[in-house]
């Protein structure tokens, strides 16, 4: 080989080895790994800040996995789901749950008690009669019968069985109000049993923070329910739980009436109460099951309620549009 060939070849390895050392800075760095995908149908997404690489991506590789396991067992588009196998049978005979189950429902029940109603998850009996993608909705005959049937009071515990048994045959539940929420709490557990102290985990509208970002707040936006490509607020968020529920998430508008997803249990029909709601909290179970409640409750008995409740607040925004805040975020704010 002649020697000017063998020094361009040494000069080309040089610059080669040269370019993978600037390329390569060693073992991974800390920095915030993160994912998003499509799960109980809505984008569950995760940041997760880690050391290392393949830990920070086997965290969130769980934070994935608890999101399909919940959505396994809870959801009402999945036959074998355990909430489909129990509302298929809870009337014919007591159905046994797994104790996970058991206590949700009960942790749902607590929440109507609470609520006098305004939560309930046998909203379903005629909640699921709408069909928001392709403008379906039930007959006012089929509707009648089916408010009827909802009344969480028509579900019957039985402790020492594990055992549901619903009061009448129309009877049906769905846990949509609160399974996103929980499923975030659960996620978190999981993160915060790995020793990992700053993350966000999110399914749709309901989030969860651990620690901060990097020494400062995380920035939450809340958006403008008549344009949610825009923000009416954004908040600086630490450690806490934040759940919106907006009449602009799953609707269709019909003869200039808007059929949405969020179910006054006394009418069967969507509530015209509120457009947002937002409630921050500890445990986004209960933020889940709260900006729900509080949406149908409406501004006057919603605030009420929050503003009993110690550390939980509200944003409101109401069916004229304008934005309230419960009494401890006012005082922030002066
Ligand atoms: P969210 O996603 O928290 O805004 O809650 C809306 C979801 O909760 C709906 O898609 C239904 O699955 C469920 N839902 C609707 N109305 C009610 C209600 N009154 N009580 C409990 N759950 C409800
Ligand atoms: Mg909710």
């Amino acid at each position: 080989m002649a020697e000017k060939q063998v020094v361009i070849m040494i000069r080309q390895f040089l610059r080669v080895t040269l370019f993978i050392c600037l390329v390569y800075t060693g073992p991974a760095a800390a920095e915030w790994y993160q994912r998003s995908e499509a799960i109980m149908g809505t984008r569950v997404h995760a940041e997760i800040w880690h050391e290392e690489a393949a830990q920070g991506e086997a965290a969130l590789d769980a934070v994935m996995a608890e999101m399909h396991r919940v959505d396994a067992l809870m959801s009402p588009y999945k036959a074998e789901s355990e909430l489909s196998r129990l509302n298929n049978n809870a009337f014919e005979h007591p159905f046994v749950v797994s104790e996970e189950m058991f206590r949700l429902l009960q942790k749902s029940q607590r929440i109507s008690l609470m609520t006098e109603g305004a939560f309930d998850i046998t909203y379903a009996s005629a909640g699921r009669f709408y069909d928001y993608r392709n403008a379906g909705r039930p007959q006012d005959k089929q509707l009648s019968e089916a408010v009827m049937a909802i009344d969480y009071r028509h579900v019957i515990f039985d402790p020492e069985n594990s055992a549901i048994s619903f009061a009448l045959q129309a009877v049906s539940i769905d846990l949509g109000g609160i399974a996103k929420g929980y499923a975030v709490d659960r996620c978190i557990e999981i993160l915060m049993a790995l020793g990992i102290d700053q993350a966000m985990v999110s399914a749709g509208g309901d989030s969860r923070i651990i620690g901060d970002h990097r020494g400062k707040p995380w920035s939450v936006g809340i958006k403008d329910p008549r344009n949610p490509d825009a923000m009416v607020a954004v908040l600086p968020l630490e450690n806490t739980a934040l759940s919106t529920s907006g009449d602009y998430e799953r609707f269709f508008i019909e003869d200039g009436v808007r059929y949405h997803h969020i179910i006054n249990p006394e009418t069967g029909r969507s509530s015209s109460a509120s457009r947002s709601v937002t409630i921050i909290g500890n445990e986004a179970t209960f933020t889940d099951a709260l900006s729900t409640s509080v949406f149908v409750m409406g501004l006057e008995k919603g605030l009420d309620l929050i503003n009993r409740l110690p550390g939980i607040d509200a944003i409101i925004i109401n069916n004229d549009g304008k934005l309230h805040f419960s009494d401890d975020l006012l005082q922030l704010a002066h």
